[in-house]
């Protein structure tokens, strides 16, 4: 009780109709509340526990750094062997274009910084980012995400920032040369989980390369084995200049990075020197969590497990109402045909123990994130309930 009222009290509040459970514990795929009830997390923290909640590997991972030492300096000055493993870790997973990595605390921080990156390194300030794309809600991330109900109580935001339609044909005659980059989700997340067209991906790499400027990709949803490879972009076969990641990096510690070439990023150690730096950013703490999860994720078969969640749910969801299943992998969307028959089934879902949600930008769209070690069964049984819900409503 003490609890709920100082959260309703004293916390900020981002809208008026929070969720509210009060977390007692969490664990696998679970969620346990203090009156008593389990719930199915089947939005992952939205895509942050892949491995599921407190992973043994990692919890261990973090009481042995904690024991050891926190925060010592700020970012780039000592070598900490925690943030040292994790970077030769990551770069030995990536191309050889992505060898150097910039730690900081969150998505849209590593965005932040991939815009300044670009800038720094180009000379230039112009940017192209996509309708229904979204980078995060600090303001240059903001700057390029597409959707102007978020964007205009904030004007002005960066300038020369263009828009175009994500897998349209309006965006190649944007990038010119006098873009510093272009930025985009390979699966569009909060937008209502829309995968790029390859080949238009591969034209938009193209035409970055034809004018100089930096292909920026945003995988801080789509990355760790969410969509069924460890990176989206290795289904696409289009490497980025620039790699951003958060969310399920450090199964479920804060944290985020941007990843280039060390020749692009020559351009923050000099004129001036510490041009970019942060406190916090690879946290010991967080970075031995990162280790943990990554080095998890590559020893078990998580590309199949991904696909199988695909496979299941599409098979398993088909209730009438359903418009549609879309996504990749454990990244799915499942439309409706009403925001009311959405928001009575997320609401039916959750008192049946199972969390869904929206995503940001679309109020038909159910999320469907569950955690990458979800069995089977359990799988099914959600499916079973969702579907019954949807049933419920429209028969
Ligand atoms: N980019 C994408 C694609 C995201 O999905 C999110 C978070 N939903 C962000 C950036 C922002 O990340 P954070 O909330 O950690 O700042």
């Amino acid at each position: 009780m003490k609890n709920k009222s100082s959260f309703y009290r004293h916390v900020a509040q981002t809208s008026d109709a929070p969720m509210g459970l009060e977390v007692e514990r969490a664990e696998g795929p679970f969620i346990y509340t203090t009156d008593g009830k389990r719930y199915l997390d089947f939005i992952s923290g939205i895509a942050v526990s892949s491995l599921g909640h407190c992973h043994p590997r990692v919890i261990e991972a973090v009481k042995k750094q904690v024991n050891r030492h926190l925060h010592v300096m700020v970012y780039g000055e000592f070598i900490q062997e925690p943030q040292a493993a994790y970077a030769e870790l990551l770069n030995a997973q990536l191309p050889d274009s992505l060898d150097r990595v910039y730690f900081v605390n969150s998505g849209t921080e590593a965005n932040e910084g991939a815009l300044k990156l670009a800038k720094k390194h180009t000379g230039r300030h112009k940017f192209v980012g996509f309708r229904h794309g979204y980078h995060g809600d600090t303001h240059g991330s903001l700057s390029v995400t597409g959707r102007d109900v978020y964007r205009d109580p904030y004007l002005p935001l960066l300038p020369d920032v263009y828009f175009a339609d994500f897998n349209g044909e309006d965006a190649l005659p944007l990038i010119d040369e006098q873009t510093a980059a272009v930025i985009l989700e390979p699966i569009q997340g909060e937008g209502g989980i829309i995968p790029a067209d390859k080949k238009w991906l591969k034209a938009v790499r193209q035409r970055c390369d034809e004018v100089g400027a930096l292909l920026i990709f945003d995988e801080i949803q789509t990355g760790f084995y969410r969509t069924g490879s460890l990176f989206a972009f290795q289904k696409y076969q289009v490497v980025p200049d620039i790699l951003c990641l958060a969310k399920a990096m450090a199964g479920g510690m804060p944290m985020g990075a941007f990843v280039s070439s060390s020749e692009i990023f020559t351009s923050f150690m000099h004129d001036p020197p510490l041009n970019h730096v942060t406190t916090f950013g690879g946290h010991p703490v967080s970075c031995a969590a990162a280790h943990a999860t990554l080095s998890e994720l590559l020893d078990k078969d998580f590309a199949s497990r991904a696909a199988t969640i695909e496979e299941v749910t599409r098979n398993q969801l088909n209730a009438e109402g359903i418009v549609e299943v879309r996504g990749r992998g454990a990244m799915l969307g499942m439309e409706l045909e009403s925001s009311e028959l959405t928001q009575h089934v997320v609401k039916d879902c959750l008192e049946r123990g199972i969390i869904l949600g929206w995503t940001l930008h679309s109020n038909t769209l159910v999320r469907l994130a569950p955690p990458l070690i979800i069995d089977k069964d359990l799988l099914a049984e959600a499916l079973g309930i969702i579907n019954k819900r949807i049933r419920s409503r429209t028969e």
